[in-house]
């Protein structure tokens, strides 16, 4: 009988060791010593076998800008007071598409009113923005004055008694991205402004409208019709805005 109890036990042991041999991840598992296990009559067993549940992630998308270039097609904007005239509307697109290269760069998302030299209304400008639902919107411009000397930077948002909570964020970025500009580009500042504007009135996200310098003025044009000028002020705008956004806790995702 005890040759037998030996035997039984060795068999038990070997069936132990080969259960060890199998675990994987090396982690070993000790067989001998299972917790206890809770008996429940099948009436109180749950109808369903328990399964590990792994919370599903949704991708999460990088914030949306909207950039709107002013004016476009028949409406040319303002224009260089010089033999050789400037016109607005390309400016703003070449400010604008590279606002647009930076904001990329920095991981965020980007739409634009217009890609072109084509005419869109400000109605249907707004309705671009309202409907794609950016995080915030901004139009770009250029400035003009009867004063052949008025110049410098000024950003508009609109004070919006409706929706306090969008005119303080409104305001917040326009202050956000005239301190960028000016760092960027040493302009004189005139301030952030209440502007009653269509489409910074209109639209339901922050929004605001920035004059990047007066083409009125023959000094400011000189600078205005440079590429190294619009560089900087539109890396001005894009830091502005990313400055803006980290401070609502608006951050692009990081890339694996
Ligand atoms: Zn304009």
């Amino acid at each position: 009988m005890i040759f037998l109890y030996h035997v039984i036990l060795l068999l038990l042991m070997t069936t132990a060791n080969v259960a060890y041999a199998q675990s994987s991840n090396g982690v070993k598992k000790n067989y001998l010593r299972k917790p206890q296990t809770l008996m429940i009559p099948a009436s109180l067993q749950p109808r369903t076998s328990p399964v590990m549940t792994i919370p599903y992630k949704a991708p999460v998308e990088a914030p949306l800008i909207l950039i709107d270039p002013g004016h476009g097609g028949d409406d040319y904007g303002t224009n260089s007071s010089g033999i050789s005239k400037y016109h607005e509307k390309y400016l703003n697109l070449s400010t604008s598409e590279l606002v647009r290269n930076f904001l990329l760069q920095f991981g965020y998302r980007v739409f634009m009113t217009r890609t072109d030299d084509t005419f869109i209304s400000l109605e249907e400008r707004t309705n671009i923005a309202n409907q794609r639902n950016p995080v915030l919107f901004v139009s770009i411009h250029y400035n003009s004055a009867p004063n052949p000397i008025a110049e410098g930077i000024e950003v508009f948002y609109y004070r919006d008694d409706r929706n306090k909570a969008r005119s303080n964020k409104s305001k917040l970025l326009a202050q956000s991205i005239l301190d960028k500009t000016l760092q960027r580009t040493q302009a004189k500042s005139r301030g952030v402004k209440h502007g009653n504007l269509a489409v910074i009135r209109e639209t339901n996200m922050a929004a605001i409208l920035i004059e990047g310098g007066f083409m009125s003025s023959a000094s400011e044009m000189e600078k205005i019709k440079k590429v190294s000028y619009q560089k900087s002020l539109a890396l001005g705008i894009a830091q502005g805005i990313q400055d803006y956004l980290n401070k609502q806790g608006i951050t692009p995702v990081a890339s694996k």
